[in-house]
């Protein structure tokens, strides 16, 4: 298959069948949002209840939660959001465009490895913010989070990086280097008419906090005993500013975490967060049915990782624009709720019932985002044949499971006995009716939204009581009788 621009293709896909449109498109769009249609609602709430199945109700040691979006202030003090959660960003002078440092730079050394290489032979790096050590990790990796605004801005200016954009290397500049300036993502929201620092509140940047100040109300009203997790699946909000990569970062997404409590006396972290991983590779690869060779793990070097993190991996999907941060893993120990406790004046601690000792317990933390997962799977099942585009679901996440199209839309007689057998097939599957064009475009059509089965009505069938079935990816057509096209589809369906 013909990769090149994949990713437009599957964004003209997207459109075209319902799955995803452009925010706001009749006012001229909104950048970083978009709006999900008839087949990728279907989509997103097939992905979003295997996760809560396989993560919540499949487990014993797990319950869920549903915090509020709009949240106090104090929380993301705490949390270290209203400070550390940003990104440094840099601004072009001649096409106005602006962008994230990180991406400019990691971009650059990915794409013009040679030519890095060979410059930074030649570059003696006397008096810089910058060590050659370093720079030669971040090249070596073609990542440079953790880096001050300073290396930012020198590695951009050793380089002379253009603007992806417009060719020109004419950043806006500071002390006659690249200006690197930080660029907070939290939604800031003023509550109520007061003005003022009384009202301020913020959307949450992650759902992972809800966790955390809701710790001890889960403790307190359920049954919940060392080791357990909380798990949380809603929207948060970033104010983002990288555009393109359809919804792979947006300002507003689903995100699905789960915060693991446990005793570090009683559990070895490394085991669990071993068993983590696992649990969502195999939800990756056996439940949503991705392929392995599209997946690996990244771990997060030192620089990168978060102070309270003793451990950080990515779990990366290939996306058509590379490989990028799909679903990941932290260990960030206590942090979080000595954090809160400290800022709260409140006691986080739990008393461990064999010892009556008070613990604060620490947590690995596994977070994936909804929308990340939808785009990876409709990337992953995107396929090019001869005459067609198919998207092969995994049919547990396919919109539609079967289509039912009269064979000729201008006969009653068909188009009734077609009605029926829909109205019937409904009760047990998320069923779909075509009657419009020709019988091949239809079938174009449910391929293009991965629609496993069609069920075609025509003339024979008003005398043998019986449907041809087809199959989305062999696109073989069997003849089965209408009393047996329930238990046929559900046995192929499992
Ligand atoms: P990135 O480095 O890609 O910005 P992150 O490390 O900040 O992501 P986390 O805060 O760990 O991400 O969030 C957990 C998950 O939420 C990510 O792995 C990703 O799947 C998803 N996610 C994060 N930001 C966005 C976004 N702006 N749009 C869509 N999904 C997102």
């Amino acid at each position: 298959m013909d990769k090149t621009n994949l990713i437009d293709k599957i964004t003209a896909l997207c459109k075209r069948r319902g799955y995803i449109f452009p925010g706001s498109e009749i006012y001229g769009g909104l950048a970083n949002t978009y709006d999900y249609g008839p087949a990728g609602a279907e989509l997103l709430r097939n992905i979003r209840n295997l996760w809560w199945e396989n993560f919540v109700h499949k487990r014993d040691d797990v319950v869920g939660l549903d915090a509020s979006v709009i949240s106090h202030q104090e929380i993301w003090r705490a949390s270290g959001h209203t400070t550390g959660f940003a990104d440094a960003m840099v601004d072009c002078k001649n096409c106005k465009l602006r962008m994230r440092a990180d991406h400019l730079i990691e971009d650059y050394f990915e794409k013009h490895n040679s030519v890095v290489q060979e410059k930074l032979q030649h570059t003696d790096l006397i008096n810089t913010a910058i060590s050659k050590k370093l720079l030669e990790k971040f090249i070596k990796n073609s990542k440079v989070e953790g880096a001050s605004l300073e290396q930012f801005s020198e590695m951009i200016s050793i380089f002379e990086m253009p603007c992806p954009n417009c060719g020109k290397y004419d950043w806006v500049l500071a002390n006659n280097n690249p200006s690197v300036r930080k660029f907070n993502l939290l939604f800031p929201v003023n509550l109520g008419i007061v003005e003022g620092d009384q009202s301020l509140a913020y959307l949450r940047g992650e759902t992972a906090q809800g966790m955390f100040v809701n710790f001890k109300n889960v403790v307190d009203s359920s049954r919940v005993r060392l080791p357990f997790g909380i798990a949380q699946l809603g929207k948060s909000f970033r104010n983002e500013i990288t555009p393109g990569n359809s919804v792979f970062r947006t300002l507003e997404f689903e995100q699905a975490e789960l915060e693991y409590f446990f005793d570090p006396k009683e559990e070895n972290w490394e085991k669990l967060f071993n068993e983590w991983k696992e649990a969502m590779w195999n939800f990756v690869v056996k439940t949503l049915g991705v392929k392995k060779d599209n997946l690996r793990w990244r771990e997060h070097s030192n620089e990168e990782r978060s102070f309270y993190s003793k451990k950080t991996e990515d779990l990366e999907y290939k996306f058509p624009f590379g490989f990028k941060e799909l679903w990941g893993i932290a260990y960030r120990t206590d942090y979080d709720l000595l954090q809160h406790a400290k800022f709260s004046k409140k006691d986080l601690s739990i008393v461990d019932p064999q010892t009556g000792k008070k613990i604060t317990p620490h947590v690995i933390e596994p977070a994936v985002g909804i929308n990340r997962l939808l785009l990876m799977v409709l990337s992953d099942s995107y396929t090019e044949e001869k005459d067609r585009v198919v998207l092969k679901l995994n049919p547990r996440l396919a919109p539609y499971k079967v289509a039912v199209f009269p064979l000729l839309a201008n006969k009653p007689e068909l188009v009734k006995k077609a009605e029926e057998i829909y109205k019937k097939l409904k009760e047990n599957f998320v069923t779909t009716f075509d009657g419009r064009g020709n019988i091949g475009k239809r079938y174009f059509a449910q391929d293009e939204i991965g629609t496993p089965f069609c069920v075609t009505v025509d003339f024979e069938t008003l005398e043998d009581n019986a449907v041809t079935v087809r199959d989305r990816d062999t696109m073989k057509q069997e003849r089965i009788k209408i009393e047996n096209l329930t238990s046929y589809l559900q046995n192929k369906l499992i």
